[in-house]
């Protein structure tokens, strides 16, 4: 085809924040999507503290491999703040105070009635000849430089002003500069299925595409299937995206739990709005979780009515009415609880379906009859009462994360039959 090769992209994140255990760096997450998405491939990041020397031995170094380099951070007005500063000096050009950016910084201080302390002024450096890009959210503004045929990009540092100015005036470069494909990306969620029962099912069919690339990642909110697609344009890509994930859905069958990435929480809060249905949870084994995930998702005050944590054997007693002699005989975590706590909460809270989760989170309370991971989840649909038996392998937050979402999962899949 004779293309040209696509730009190549290097990001830096500068911050001695983002070294510590406390700050992770993700503007360079949401960066690579936004290139990835423009045919613009990242061969390197790097996170680096606000050290001058280091800065500028990397700058030039990344100079000399990169098309475009992004750097995020380090724009602010106090001393550690050296972004600048080592561009400058990475670049060879001079630094001067732009006035009219200086009178800019004093009435946006005016106007939210800040004393501007000299300090800020830094802001108002330029590096000779760069374009300045304005922030609409905060102080800092941006650079832009062309070096030769490179493209060399200064974004603030945090994110809610980074990714405004993005969209603004990188955006727009890069579009015009970048002949590489488009990449897209597409995620199917999977649920209720082993890890290697999935890649049985479905390696026959993704192992005969190379392009788009299938890869599977497996996670405490589940299976996904990440799908990548490489084409001259967007449209393509995600037509090629179509024919994929159609012939895997056929393959996945209930298993599929959404075409674009959705969470269960989600698809189960969709299905009840349409259905007109009501939702209750009894918890024991995930004090809560699963009322948490349920409510994650905005609007399920519409679905959701209500759960009750009922940790101890008083309190399955007091508050779901569960029989007191029934927990002496069979346990707590057993068939027969899970389903009474299901029919006490749906009974109480009058919600059309009530879901009771009964389990051994560990890593203590194990034995050889009821070990840890054993968890039962019952289910009353309006009455018509059953439950499940699952053996969960994992530490506790393992257990609790996945019976959160195996009883969600099955609420989906009831959900999904026309009753
Ligand atoms: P700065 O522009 O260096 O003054 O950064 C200001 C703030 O932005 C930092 O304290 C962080 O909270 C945030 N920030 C900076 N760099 C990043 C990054 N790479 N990812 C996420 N947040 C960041
Ligand atoms: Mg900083």
């Amino acid at each position: 085809m004779g293309e040209r090769r696509p730009l190549r992209a290097e990001i830096i994140a500068i911050g001695s924040e983002l070294l510590t255990p406390y700050r992770v760096d993700t503007n360079s997450l949401w960066l690579t999507e936004q290139l990835n998405e423009l045919g613009i491939v990242v061969r390197m990041k790097a996170i680096i503290g606000d050290d001058l020397e280091t800065l500028v031995e990397h700058i030039r170094h990344a100079l000399g491999r990169a098309d475009v380099l992004i750097a995020t951070g380090g724009l602010g007005p106090t001393e550690d703040d050296l972004t600048r500063e080592a561009f400058a000096q990475a670049l060879e050009r001079p630094l001067y105070r732009d006035e009219d950016l200086l009178e800019q910084l004093r009435r946006r201080f005016q106007r939210y009635g800040l004393s501007m302390t000299p300090n800020n002024a830094r802001q108002a450096d330029v590096i000779s000849g760069a374009h300045v890009l304005d922030n609409s959210v905060g102080s800092a503004p941006g650079l832009f430089i062309e070096e030769g045929t490179k493209l060399v990009f200064l974004l603030p540092g945090p994110p809610r002003e980074m990714k405004p100015m993005f969209e603004r005036h990188v955006r727009p470069r890069l579009a015009a500069r970048s002949s590489g494909d488009r990449i897209v990306r597409r995620t199917l969620r999977v649920a209720g299925i082993t890890e290697s029962a999935l890649d049985d099912r479905i390696a026959p069919v993704y192992t005969q595409y190379e392009n788009p690339a299938t890869t599977i990642i497996s996670s405490l909110a589940g299976l996904e299937i990440h799908l990548t697609a490489r084409a001259r344009t967007t449209e393509e890509a995600e037509r090629m995206l179509d024919e994929l994930a159609v012939k895997l859905e056929e393959r996945l069958g209930e298993h599929l739990v959404s075409r674009y990435g959705e969470s269960v929480e989600r698809v189960v809060g969709k299905q009840l709005t349409e259905r007109r249905l009501t939702l209750a949870v009894a918890e024991s084994c995930t004090g809560g979780l699963i009322a948490k995930r349920v409510t994650d998702i905005p609007g399920s005050s519409h679905y959701f009515v209500g759960g009750i944590v009922a940790y101890s054997n008083e309190a399955k007693v007091e508050l779901l009415g569960v029989a007191e002699a029934l927990i002496r005989r069979a346990g707590a975590v057993s068939p027969g609880v899970a389903e009474a706590m299901a029919r006490g909460v749906r009974e109480r809270l009058h919600a059309d379906i009530g879901i009771g989760v009964t389990g051994i989170a560990g890593p203590s309370g194990g034995t050889p009859e009821k070990p840890v991971g054993l968890v039962y989840v019952g289910l009353d649909w309006k009455g018509d009462i059953r439950h499940k038996r699952f053996h969960i392998p994992g530490d506790r937050e393992r257990v609790r994360e996945l019976t959160t979402l195996l009883a969600l999962d099955w609420v989906r899949r009831e959900l999904l039959k026309g009753v």
